[in-house]
């Protein structure tokens, strides 16, 4: 494999987006022109038209973003005995986050997370991930890249898969692997909760996409006051003082993007006919036991399969296939007290007469609540600042029932949610 030239493609949010050598041909590879058929938001589209965004120009505004991100964080690197600009380490590194950012999503299923419970495994899309970086899909590229970066293949690859997972992820997969500071900064600019630039694009995308007023907040700002800083003797990323305001406007734009789009009951019932079908076609044609079978799947095939499921009324999935598209009642989703638990539903089950599948019980637990990060005092201190404590109505949970609409005004009283 040759890397000959850089190359530019025009992003709808970031304008011209420059690839260098190695992303440039990294995003010719099988598994990430792959993303270009998997669509970011899953189903959204059936509520949010507009929101037909891929997997594959999120992993270009992630790589934008973590480019710009290291830059600005790595000023003070020298102070701090890290890789500053200029130097081989320096550039090797931003080789690092590119590939790694264009690489974080590529275990994705079709539909994005829409069926992931009930498909993968607990490890989720980042199992397939981490298979992927290490299947024979990209053997050539980290040949050849590692040749021209002066480094070993096995570091090179173990270098991008970390900082594409993150530390805790990758040492999952490989429990012995050896970590080191600049792989895991590394990984904070890509996946960190506050900071993160995987956050940043898809908060930014999925408002543009959708056309919701929410998402949007100062990533210029936030970006330029991240800095590589020590604490506890460890190097970590933290905010400057003047970046606060930015990292609040993130959270509060999430938290509303969650309530209109990702949690949205509408979306929530399409997702539910769209994992039936997407879990019927996975298990029926063994898509998760063969990498090529799994590389291979897109959203294209889960059309196909809808398609054929309304045409045929012997289909096991026709209705749920016919419900998708609008030709049959979708199931309805109702928001329920967060004290109701399992066996609250089994009771209603009973008490109505109805199966698991008709009165169906989601739980949803926001994992890493820990909104701590470091911030840079004017005195130049650094502190560890909750955004949670200023923002207490960050959600740390919701529940969910689907039921059929005809049962939907019997449980109405019994499901609703306390006024607080
Ligand atoms: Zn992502």
């Amino acid at each position: 494999m040759e890397f000959r030239k850089e190359t530019r493609v025009f992003d709808a949010i970031f304008k011209f987006i420059t690839l260098d050598i190695y992303s440039a041909e990294f995003i010719k590879l099988t598994p990430i022109v792959r993303l270009q058929n998997i669509c970011q938001l899953g189903s959204i589209s059936q509520v949010y038209p507009c929101a037909t965004h891929t997997r594959f120009a999120h992993s270009l505004g992630v790589c934008h973003l973590s480019k710009l991100l290291y830059k600005s964080a790595m000023c003070a690197a020298k102070k701090l005995g890290l890789p500053e600009e200029g130097s081989e380490e320096y550039d090797y590194w931003l080789v690092v986050v590119s590939i790694a950012a264009l690489a974080h999503d590529c275990g994705h299923l079709a539909f994005s997370h829409v069926a992931e419970p009930m498909v993968l495994s607990e490890h989720g899309h980042e199992e397939w991930t981490y298979k992927i970086l290490y299947s024979h899909f990209f053997d050539e590229f980290f040949e050849s890249a590692a040749k021209k970066l002066n480094r070993s293949t096995e570091t090179f690859r173990r270098d991008v898969s970390l900082v594409a997972l993150g530390k805790d992820k990758y040492l999952q997969f490989v429990p012995n692997a050896e970590s080191c500071v600049m792989g895991e900064i590394c990984a904070q600019m890509i996946a960190s909760d506050q900071v993160g630039a995987d956050r940043m694009d898809y908060l930014l995308r999925d408002a543009y996409h959708t056309g919701l007023p929410f998402g949007n907040f100062d990533y210029h700002q936030l970006i330029e006051c991240i800095q590589v800083t020590l604490h506890d003797g460890k190097p970590c990323l933290a905010i400057d003082e003047n970046g606060v305001v930015a990292v609040d406007s993130l959270l509060v734009g999430r938290i509303q993007m969650y309530q209109r789009l990702y949690q949205y009951s509408k979306c929530r019932a399409f997702n539910y006919h769209a994992r039936q079908v997407i879990a019927y076609y996975y298990k029926v044609n063994q898509i998760t036991d063969s990498l090529e079978k799994y590389v291979a799947t897109t959203d294209a095939h889960i059309h196909i399969e809808i398609q054929k499921a309304i045409d045929d009324p012997s289909h096991p999935q026709h209705e749920n296939a016919k419900a998708y598209r609008g030709l049959s009642r979708r199931k309805s989703v109702m928001k329920v007290d967060l004290d109701t638990n399992l066996t609250d539903i089994t009771q209603l089950q009973k008490k109505y007469n109805l199966t698991k599948k008709e009165l169906y019980f989601e739980e949803i637990n926001f994992k890493n609540r820990d909104l701590t990060c470091p911030v840079i005092t004017p005195g130049g201190k650094i502190i560890m600042h909750d955004f949670a404590k200023q923002l207490t109505y960050i959600p740390h949970r919701s529940k969910w029932v689907v039921v059929d609409p005809k049962h939907q005004d019997l449980l109405q009283v019994d499901v609703e949610p306390k006024k607080t």
